[in-house]
């Protein structure tokens, strides 16, 4: 609802319904029926990470403690949440992940991941995808 003015000491209210038609794999909100079928047709990337598997970054972290300026190095880590798929973002796929056709054109998966900075020893965050990551460890629960 929105407030658009005054007219003569009355308030004129105007109510605007809008619908929207969500995708039920990743529950975006489509302004057309049209975009959210298409939406729904992507399919997901093929899940090769699961929860608690060990991660290596494919690219560099770095440590802003103020000891250690600067140092950039690849986190390993553990992944601690997986999220729900996500439409491909086509601007950071072109621009950091070679703009793969297949990805694009996907539902994609992130990571949350949680390492320890080898040089100041603090738990940090990372949110990666699948192409910015390398196994190290299997979680055995997920043989
Ligand atoms: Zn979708
Ligand atoms: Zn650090």
């Amino acid at each position: 609802m929105k407030v658009i003015g005054t007219f003569g000491g009355k308030l004129k209210k105007i109510v605007q319904r809008i619908v929207w038609y969500q995708c039920e794999v990743c529950k975006t909100r489509h302004p057309s029926k049209k975009e959210a079928l298409r939406c729904e047709k992507k399919p997901v990337e093929e899940k090769i990470f699961s929860l608690g598997d060990t991660v290596q970054l494919n690219r560099f972290v770095y440590c802003h403690n103020l000891q250690h300026p600067s140092q950039k190095f690849r986190a390993v880590g553990r992944i601690v949440r997986v999220r729900k798929p996500e439409p491909a973002d086509e601007d950071y796929e072109n621009r950091y992940l070679g703009g793969k056709r297949e990805r694009k054109q996907s539902h994609v998966l992130s990571f949350e991941i949680k390492y320890k900075c080898p040089f100041c020893k603090k738990e940090k965050d990372a949110l990666c995808l699948t192409p910015e990551m390398e196994l190290v460890k299997k979680n055995k629960k997920n043989r």
